[in-house]
């Protein structure tokens, strides 16, 4: 039985960043409050990375395990402040304030992840059809999970934009389904860190791939997605534009834009600045002690890195609990 040190911890956000302090915090006798917006721990283990990479059942025994210590899981609770919203808010089934959260604990640690998929921002964005990579997939695991009835209908053939390791996992989601694939790059396929796994399934699945492509425009009939227009890319250094007169129209019934995600902290920047934190281009600033300006409130995981690992989520969800214990023993 471990001893009660007397200090409560709000740690918001489930993913491996949080699960990991919340484990090392509970093991130090602190009283743990975990807060998640989705209705399943695990953040993106759980709801974006496939059962065949990592068995859900692992990460229910690690929620058993955690609870058997004390851990408190608050679920379906978006803590928000401010104007902020990501991909899969709408599954929350209550919202609770940032600030009431930091008055209610001895420390806050913010390990919201990054779930917002950056958009091409092009016309015909809006049409039926379009989809940001992230939502996606968070659909079809909402799905497998018994969370929803049905997934996205994404019609016979699909355009995937981007080449990341978000990239991969759609294609590949989508070719199990029997669905057409095209792959639309900005760059030479080779010149992706995903190319190994993305040249694999070109060759598996017979993907039709335009390399040294933009999409310009998304094409649409009645509100609904009939085809995109890609452009050659120009690129000067490392600068992109694209070349107007090289554009060519690739029919389809769906659009999936991975072009990347960003980070999402549970606040915008004029709560960030009234609370004393600094959040710099879209990530939560923090020192070596992954503490943020203000000396209650750490951050780590995706929201301090920008779109990661799970190994380093863990490793700066441990680093970051450390810290707070230290804080709440006022050794820092
Ligand atoms: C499609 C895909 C595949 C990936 N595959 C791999 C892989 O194979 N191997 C690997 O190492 N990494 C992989 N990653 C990356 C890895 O999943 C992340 O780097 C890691 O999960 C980040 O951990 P985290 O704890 O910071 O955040 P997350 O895992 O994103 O967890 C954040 C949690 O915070 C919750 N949350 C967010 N905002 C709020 C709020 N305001 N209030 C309450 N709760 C909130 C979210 O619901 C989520 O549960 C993949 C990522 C994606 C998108």
């Amino acid at each position: 039985m471990v001893e009660k040190s007397g200090s409560k911890v709000a740690v918001l956000g489930s993913g491996p960043a949080g699960l990991q302090a919340a484990e090392y915090l509970s093991s130090r006798g602190v009283e743990v409050h975990v807060y998640d917006r989705l209705p399943q721990i695990g953040g993106m283990m759980m709801f974006a990375i496939p059962e065949r990479r990592i068995p859900k059942k692992r990460i229910l025994k690690r929620r058993e395990e955690l609870e058997k210590r004390g851990v408190v899981f608050n679920l379906g609770v978006k803590v928000q402040d401010g104007n902020v919203r990501c991909e899969g808010d709408e599954i929350a089934r209550q919202r609770t304030g940032f600030r009431e959260l930091l008055h209610k604990y001895d420390a806050v640690l913010i390990c919201t992840g990054a779930w917002r998929s950056r958009m091409l921002r092009i016309e015909g964005e809006d049409s039926r059809g379009v989809y940001p990579a992230l939502e996606l997939i968070f659909r079809i695991r909402l799905k497998e999970l018994g969370y929803v009835n049905e997934e996205p209908d994404l019609g016979h053939r699909a355009v995937v934009v981007g080449a990341g390791r978000t990239a991969v996992d759609v294609v590949e989601e989508l070719c199990m389904r029997g669905i057409n694939v095209a792959l639309v790059y900005r760059r030479k396929l080779a010149e992706s860190r995903a190319y190994r796994e993305l040249a694999e399934l070109v060759r598996r699945y017979n993907i039709e791939v335009y390399e040294e492509r933009n999409p310009v425009k998304i094409i649409s009939n009645r509100g609904q997605v009939t085809g995109i227009e890609v452009c050659k890319v120009l690129r000067i250094g490392d600068k992109f534009t694209v070349d107007e007169k090289d554009r060519l129209v690739i029919d389809c019934d769906s659009v999936i834009e991975a072009i990347g995600e960003e980070p999402t902290p549970p606040i915008d920047e004029k709560v960030a600045s009234e609370v004393g934190i600094e959040i710099e281009k879209g990530r939560i600033k923090v020192d070596e002690h992954f503490r943020t300006g203000n000396p209650k409130i750490y951050a780590a995981g995706d929201v301090v890195l920008g779109p990661s690992s799970i190994g380093q989520a863990v490793g700066t969800g441990l680093k970051a609990a450390k810290s707070i214990e230290l804080y709440l023993r006022e050794k820092i």
